[in-house]
């Protein structure tokens, strides 16, 4: 990609006599604590991610969105009338309010770096915290224009505040600029994403879109139409206690076997360590146990969802040659399906890609189309019915302390959302 040519500030932009709204809506976002919580088992799973939905519920009315609410799970629900008597398929864009666990996400405090000049950045409040263009090659391209990061303690919550602010301040132009031609488009917020409960509670009915896009992407230009396939398996190992005094002949440690299983599992190949690009792996999450009972949680991704049943056979291969070893004990293998690859779904509807390629190319992107090593929300809505592909915001380092995001990227986002909906309205 070689968006500095393509990108010069001098061009005149589409989106240049807008006194946009993103960069302060992203700085007041990023300070509310909305880290969602794996282990609570509640909708949402962190009460604090409501102060956002409450937020976004009053700047939305603000905006003009007459009819916003949010419901008892955090989601916030609105809708941008059509400026077009055509009739054509709801529109919505979606982005997710929590922030990622791995991470603290209290007191963050951005920190607005004018002009970037390239050089590195210390973090203020942890100065092994250090951001350069060795460790981002994308800072290079930032040089001269305006860059956010967190202060060295927390997570800076670009994923996803920034396509929270994307979107809102792409609802605050299209109402502020009635003149662009565009259908009904819903918006929509979710809580919980970052722990896999983002479509969980989701009301699509009372959505009532037809085709969607998240904005929760990386580098500029980036469109993503693919995710991985997932399964989750469980394998549970029985060994057989006897006092360890007494064990000579009779004990079997299931902690041991559990050992070799994990052991024999490769290493240059099929795992994330060693893995890229469209390349699937077998990646043992979590194990516990005691010496009579051991259990592994283990995560299956392929893009190709017939090869997880591949993976998975190799995976039962090396446990049953492990277990062969230990007489009397025996195991469990659960396969459990996580998610699909939403490809699968978009391919029956190239336009919401094709479009997004042609809006893209009026003002002067580049398009990058790149399989997620990961889900999202897109991949379980896609197969929810509501197929929905995945756009760029800018974000980068995210989930930790080196999060950063270049203000360039998230203009450039608002831009690119208000010429797709336009390009809706005139092919469809
Ligand atoms: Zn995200």
């Amino acid at each position: 990609m070689n968006s500095l040519q393509i990108l010069p500030c001098e061009k005149e932009r589409m989106l240049n006599n807008y006194d946009n709204t993103v960069v302060e809506r992203f700085i007041r976002y990023v300070q509310i604590d909305t880290q969602s919580d794996p282990h609570s088992g509640l909708h949402p799973s962190s009460i604090k991610q409501k102060n956002l939905s409450a937020l976004l519920k009053e700047e939305l009315q603000m905006i003009g969105i007459s009819d916003v609410e949010t419901d008892e799970f955090g989601y916030v629900y609105g809708t941008i009338p059509a400026t077009t008597s055509k009739k054509m398929p709801v529109l919505c864009f979606c982005s997710h309010i929590d922030t990622a666990p791995d991470c603290s996400g209290t007191n963050v405090k951005p920190i607005l770096h004018k002009d970037y000049n390239g050089s590195s950045i210390i973090l203020p409040d942890d100065e092994m915290q250090v951001l350069n263009v060795d460790n981002y090659p994308y800072l290079k391209e930032h040089i001269g224009n305006d860059i956010i990061t967190a202060s060295g303690k927390t997570l800076l919550g670009a994923d996803d505040k920034a396509g929270v602010a994307i979107i809102m301040d792409f609802a605050n132009y299209l109402i502020t600029h009635p003149e662009i031609k565009h259908g009904i488009i819903k918006i929509l917020f979710t809580p919980d994403e970052e722990i896999g409960e983002g479509t969980a509670k989701i009301d699509l009915k009372k959505l009532g879109a037809d085709f969607a896009y998240t904005l929760d992407g990386g580098k500029l230009g980036t469109i993503e139409d693919e995710t991985f396939s997932a399964d989750g398996v469980t394998v549970t190992i029985f060994g057989i206690i006897a006092h360890p005094g007494d064990a000579k002949g009779k004990m079997i440690n299931a902690i041991k076997i559990a050992s070799e299983i994990i052991a024999k599992l490769p290493k240059e190949y099929l795992s994330p360590e060693s893995t890229q690009k469209r390349e699937g792996f077998i990646h043992p999450l979590q194990i516990e146990g005691l010496a009579e009972k051991a259990t592994i949680q283990f995560l299956i991704r392929d893009f190709d969802t017939k090869q997880l049943a591949v993976h998975e056979k190799l995976l039962e291969e090396i446990i049953n040659d492990v277990i062969g070893q230990f007489k009397n004990a025996s195991y469990t293998f659960i396969v459990q399906e996580q998610y699909r690859n939403m490809k699968e779904i978009l391919d029956d509807f190239p336009f919401v890609i094709g479009y997004a390629e042609e809006a893209f190319q009026q003002i002067g992107l580049p398009f990058i189309k790149e399989p997620i090593r990961g889900g999202t929300d897109g991949s379980r809505l896609s197969f929810m019915g509501l197929p929905c592909a995945n756009i760029f915001t800018g974000m980068q380092a995210i989930h930790s302390k080196h999060e950063w995001i270049g203000v360039r990227d998230m203009k450039l986002a608002v831009e690119a959302l208000v010429m797709l909906t336009n390009v809706w309205e005139e092919n469809y």
